[in-house]
């Protein structure tokens, strides 16, 4: 469901409550006034009634609604700002580790692996003194749309990592799997042309990556990728390489165990597609808690 409509129905159920409180109010208020008698027939007793529903409860709720409205609207937008990297519209680097740190947990128990990629434009800086700053920009947002065009699971993760350098978590993947990934995306950056204002611009990438297990750091694996990059840097740019496998330890399983217990204790599970951060299931606690105990 979208953000808008999600906000909508809420201060539709914010409305709806507001109504029905001030219903209640004005029927109370009506009936006290019949007990007193003062207007004595039904009739008079209904429009009375209705008049108050008319001038009290529906404006009430309204304007209750259209403030609700706003508030949650508001909210929205500031927390899309929170995750959003300005230019290019994908994941900053803050929420784009918490998202994959996520992701790691949620495969605990499962024998699965990720990969994390590391993909900085070459010679990106010719591109600004050749053509200018605006068209710059552009690349980065072209190079942005055509990675997030190659991501296939909704557990993908695709940020910004900073200035010209992007980064990828895939979910559920083989060493291969990645390696064809980055090649692809490689092979697509450098057959595009990208139409910045007058000029069309040609730009190539060079890659790493690393593969991360179930419950690893992600941190590390980012770590080895930044490595490989600067061998495909080293080795001449628009290539890919891959870093060292990063494997969950006793003690992330045992961090792991440690935060969840934390969570257990604070709230119940919850998942939150919206803003792509998911706290993981309570079962899937229990199956890395089995994990754990079998190292
Ligand atoms: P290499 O192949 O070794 O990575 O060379 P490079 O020129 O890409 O790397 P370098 O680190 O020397 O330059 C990166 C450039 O990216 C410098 C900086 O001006 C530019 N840059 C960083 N962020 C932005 C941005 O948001 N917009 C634009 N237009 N340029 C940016
Ligand atoms: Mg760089
Ligand atoms: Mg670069």
């Amino acid at each position: 469901m979208g953000s808008n409509l999600r906000d909508l129905m809420f201060s539709m159920n914010f409305m709806a409550l507001v109504s029905l409180s001030a219903l209640s109010i004005s029927f109370i208020v009506s009936i006290l006034v019949y007990q007193f008698g003062i207007p004595v027939r039904a009739a008079d007793y209904v429009r009375l009634n209705l008049f108050v529903t008319g001038c009290v409860a529906l404006p009430t709720a309204i304007i209750a609604a259209l403030h609700a409205f706003e508030t949650r609207s508001y909210q929205s937008r500031l927390e899309a700002l929170a995750w959003t990297d300005e230019l290019t519209g994908l994941l900053n680097r803050r929420f784009f580790l918490r998202g994959a740190h996520e992701e790691c947990n949620r495969m605990l128990g499962r024998p699965q692996a990720a990969a994390v990629a590391i993909i900085d434009l070459d010679l990106f800086k010719e591109v600004n003194d050749l053509y200018g700053h605006a068209a710059g920009d552009r690349v980065l947002k072209t190079v942005a749309q055509l990675a997030q065009a190659e991501l296939r699971s909704p557990f993908d993760k695709l940020g910004r990592w900073g200035g010209e350098e992007f980064v990828v978590l895939l979910s559920d993947v083989t060493p291969e799997d990645a390696r064809c990934f980055c090649e692809r995306l490689r092979s697509r950056i450098e057959t595009a042309q990208i139409e910045a204002g007058e000029h069309q611009v040609s730009i190539t990438a060079s890659f790493g990556f690393s593969m991360v297990g179930a419950g690893a750091d992600v941190s590390s694996a980012i770590e080895a990728a930044d490595r490989a990059l600067y061998e495909a840097k080293r080795l001449g740019r628009n290539r890919v390489e891959m870093g060292e496998y990063a494997r969950a330890g006793v003690q992330d399983i045992a961090d792991f165990n440690k935060r969840q217990r934390a969570l257990k204790n604070r709230a119940p599970a919850y998942d939150d597609t919206a803003d792509g951060i998911r706290a993981i299931s309570l079962e899937q606690a229990s199956l890395s808690r089995r994990q754990a105990s079998r190292l």
